[in-house]
Parts: C-alpha cells; structure tokens; sequence
C-alpha cells in the first residue's frame, strides 16, 4: 500500500531533516527532490545544456560527489525556472511516491504539483534570518569561506526566485499543515509533524 507525504518549504527551514527523521520513524522510503535539480544545476556549471541534462539524469548521479554547495544551489534554482527541466523530472519524482510502503518527497512543489493527492501535506519554514543563520552554521562546519551577510544574500536570491517563477512556485498547498520552525528546535518540529502524521494514519484506518 502507498502512503506519500509530501514536505515543502524554503533553503534551509530544517525540511532535510525532518523529511530524513519522518522516513526513518515510519520506515518509509525519502526523496529529496532538491537533489535532481542540484545535478541538473550541477551540468550547466560544466557546460552542459540544463534541459538535455534534465531528460538524461539517472538516478545513481544523485550520490555522486557533494551537491550540496552554494554554487551548485544557485545553479539549482536557475535551471528550476526551466519549464521543460521541471516536465522532464516529473515522471521520476510521482513514481517514487507510489512506492509501495511509504514515501516521503521534499521539496518546494510537491504538494501543489508533484503529489497533489498526497496523504499529508506540511510546509515547514522559517524567517529568512534563522533559515540563514543554520545555513552558515553548517558551510562554515564544512569549511566553506563564506559570511553570514553573503548566506543571507543567498538565502534570499534563492526564496525569490523560487517563489516568483511562473512554473510551480514555492507555495504552501491550500491543505498543507504549516509548521514554523523559527521558534522550534529540530526535534520539536519533527514530533509535531509526526503527530499531524499519525492522526491521518489513525482517521484513515
Ligand atoms: O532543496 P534544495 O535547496 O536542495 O533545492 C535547490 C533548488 O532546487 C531550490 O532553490 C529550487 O529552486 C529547486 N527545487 C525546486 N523544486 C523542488 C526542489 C527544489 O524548484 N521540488
């Protein structure tokens, strides 16, 4: 039997994590759909055209090598305006929300576009201060040479392009929960999501 959740939100709100927790906790199988755009972006760096590349991505390129980089991440969110890109990377995403025992999708328009008929919805987000404050936590942990004022310059490239483009703009879907998590740790927000989850699972036996 399938169960999809699907989890959308902006840079950095915490998203990653709580999709990966949710997975883990229900034994369901995780997506983040962020990475098929992040190897995408990571072509066009090398020259490649962004649509022949989006028709061409395979799976495996998905764990090859570090994506998740600022440079691949702007990279990302140019070849996501792409029409053809996002059409080409449709097929992938709705069958593996299909799997048979659970998945959990992440990105910025699953619940809208990918998986508008997905069992739970949740948008989680934060102020764009707190959202770059954990990002430049965690690149100056890798060694990244970067400022606070330069990820939060990023961060807010990143939420207007995403949010403006014409094709699948971040949005919440009308029947998203919303979780906020500018205020919450990591693990609270992960046990309210879980609680949103189980009271659809218990109403839907
Ligand atoms: O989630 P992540 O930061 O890895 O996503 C990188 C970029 O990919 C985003 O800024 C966004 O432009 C794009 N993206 C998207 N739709 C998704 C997932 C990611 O447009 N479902």
């Amino acid at each position: 039997m399938s169960f999809t959740i699907a989890i959308d939100g902006p840079a950095a709100a915490g998203k990653g994590t709580i999709s990966k927790a949710i997975a883990a906790h229900f034994g369901f199988a995780h997506l983040d759909t962020g990475l098929l755009y992040r190897a995408v972006g990571r072509h066009t760096l090398q020259g490649l055209d962004p649509v022949e590349a989006a028709h061409a991505l395979t799976a495996e390129e998905l764990d090859q090598g570090d994506l998740r980089t600022a440079e691949i991440a702007q990279a990302a969110s140019k070849v996501a305006v792409i029409p053809e890109v996002r059409a080409a990377l449709v097929d992938f995403q709705r069958a593996f929300s299909r799997r048979a025992g659970g998945a959990v999708l992440d990105g910025r328009d699953i619940g809208t576009v990918i998986c508008p008929n997905a069992d739970v919805k949740l948008f989680v987000t934060a102020s764009a201060e707190v959202r770059a404050e954990r990002r430049f936590l965690e690149l100056e942990e890798k060694g990244a040479d970067v400022t606070r004022g330069q990820v939060l310059a990023d961060v807010r490239e990143r939420d207007a392009r995403d949010s403006e483009r014409s094709t699948a703009p971040m949005k919440p879907a009308d029947d998203a929960a919303l979780l906020d998590t500018s205020e919450l740790s990591i693990n609270a927000a992960l046990a309210k999501a879980i609680e949103i989850i189980e009271q659809v699972q218990h109403t839907a036996r």
